[in-house]
């Protein structure tokens, strides 16, 4: 190495002397020692490697710079609110459904100690699941049910302790993949099931389902195609057949609705969508859904039905690695009591957001273009329901399009305002969509605007 190159090299400091400085004295508070030591010794370590490859040495102010970025960095990567300017209403990155005022209250309430597994009653050891089954039981119409950590979970448990070693009878045309590495089949094989498929992949018959039925059959499973949908030459076996043709063989009918909208109302967007409660009242004798979808709630799985069925699946060992966690627990309750009260208002955030009224949301994008002046117009959009559910659905919306050069740039300058907005770039704008924006936010959404288009 050239004299020249290990003087360079000597004027770093040394990763102590850098800690220690004055500098970086706050990062220290905020952060601690150790992680702000670490930043450190990667940045000096980066320094040297850059002077070895020619580039003039980093001052110390740009050594301090560059901890203060990587700490800085890794706030920015912590789980953080946001404003969903998307119009997906249930966007499966951004957390799904938002919580209601009761849930969150409920949340931070069971955030110290709580009456997790206590009886007050009895002043000894209570159920976890019991009061929360109970009150699904409640809003489900069955006669029990039971609440795991999520959707997936749910099916899984429902497999192993109702179909292990044995066989499953489902639909070709819903053997389906709801993302990442969940897909049907290999969920089956993973709780010990064996999949009997049956028909085709556009038409299943009950008399495909009958004549696969046989010694070792332990459920038919119908699965809701949350993320798709087939048009055309299509035939699809109802769940009255199907518990119809369960009945005649003593075999119980399992449907897996994912989205879990409890019942259909009247006029509403979701028109297509399955319910819940259709599904029991045709004779499901089990329905296993999200709490995160169209319940409106937290991460969940229910599970809810016949006795009988439950309870194998409660006393499972597997239940009790899939079991929720007392925040989960509290928001699911919180927000199964709102559905379980008939006279309420849409007091669920996604209720709000699926039955917003177009015209009221245009009046709101108008009021916005006129706070922000020139370069943003209302413009009409079109809001998905997302998460898997109802794909056809279009909610027709509105929001605001803020004209600029830079699209991109726009949105990734939303992105690092505080809360982060997350909007849509389309045709060079970025769009806002307020379908997905409580009303109570728009003040601070124009102010984050002005603040990103700085
Ligand atoms: C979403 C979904 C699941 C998985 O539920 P999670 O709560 O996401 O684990 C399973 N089945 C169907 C049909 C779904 O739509």
């Amino acid at each position: 190495m050239s004299v020249d190159r290990q003087a360079q090299l000597a004027t770093l400091p040394q990763v102590d002397a850098l800690v220690r400085g004055e500098g970086l004295r706050s990062l220290v508070a905020r952060h601690g020692l150790p992680p702000v030591v670490a930043a450190a010794r990667a940045a000096v370590a980066d320094a040297r490697t850059a002077i070895l490859e020619g580039a003039p040495p980093a001052t110390a102010a740009q050594l301090e710079a560059a901890v203060r970025e990587t700490l800085e960095g890794r706030d920015r990567r912590r789980v953080r609110r946001v404003i969903n300017a998307t119009g997906v209403i249930l966007h499966t990155n951004l957390g799904r459904a938002p919580l209601s005022a009761d849930a969150r209250a409920a949340v931070a309430d069971a955030a110290g100690y709580a009456t997790v597994e206590y009886d007050l009653q009895a002043g000894s050891r209570g159920s976890r699941t019991g009061p929360v089954g109970e009150l699904a039981a409640e809003v489900c119409h069955t006669p029990s049910a039971t609440v795991v950590n999520n959707g997936a979970a749910a099916l899984m448990l429902v497999l192993a302790a109702l179909a292990s070693d044995r066989e499953v009878i489902v639909s070709r045309g819903e053997l389906v993949e709801i993302g990442g590495s969940y897909r049907l089949p290999d969920v089956m094989a993973a709780a010990g099931a064996r999949l009997v498929e049956v028909g085709t992949t556009n038409r299943t018959r009950i008399d495909d389902y009958r004549r696969a039925i046989g010694e070792d059959t332990a459920l038919l499973l119908k699965v809701h195609r949350s993320n798709f949908r087939m048009v055309g030459f299509t035939e699809d076996t109802g769940i009255d057949e199907l518990a119809s043709l369960g009945r005649d063989h003593d075999v119980a009918v399992v449907h897996d609705l994912g989205t879990g909208l409890l019942r259909r109302t009247e006029g509403g967007p979701l028109a297509d969508e399955p319910s819940v409660e259709a599904s029991v009242a045709n004779g499901s004798d089990l329905v296993v859904f999200s709490g995160d979808k169209l319940l409106g709630g937290p991460q969940a799985g229910i599970i809810a039905g016949r006795a009988d069925l439950v309870e194998p699946c409660r006393r499972h060992p597997l239940a009790r690695a899939v079991r929720v966690d007392k925040l989960q627990r509290a928001a699911l309750e919180a927000t199964l009591a709102s559905h379980a009260r008939s006279d309420r208002p849409l007091e669920l955030p996604i209720e709000a957001m699926l039955h917003a009224d177009p015209a009221r949301l245009e009046e709101r994008a108008r009021w916005m273009v006129n706070e922000l002046g020139d370069r943003a117009r209302p413009l009409p959009t079109v809001a998905v329901v997302g998460g898997g559910s109802s794909p056809g659905t279009q909610l027709p919306s509105h929001g605001v399009a803020l004209t600029t050069d830079d699209a991109e740039g726009l949105a990734r300058a939303l992105r690092d305002v505080d809360p982060p907005v997350i909007g849509r770039v389309r045709d060079g704008e970025v769009v806002l969509d307020l379908r997905t924006v409580p009303p109570s936010q728009d003040g601070d959404l124009v102010d984050l605007v002005l603040l990103a288009r700085g």
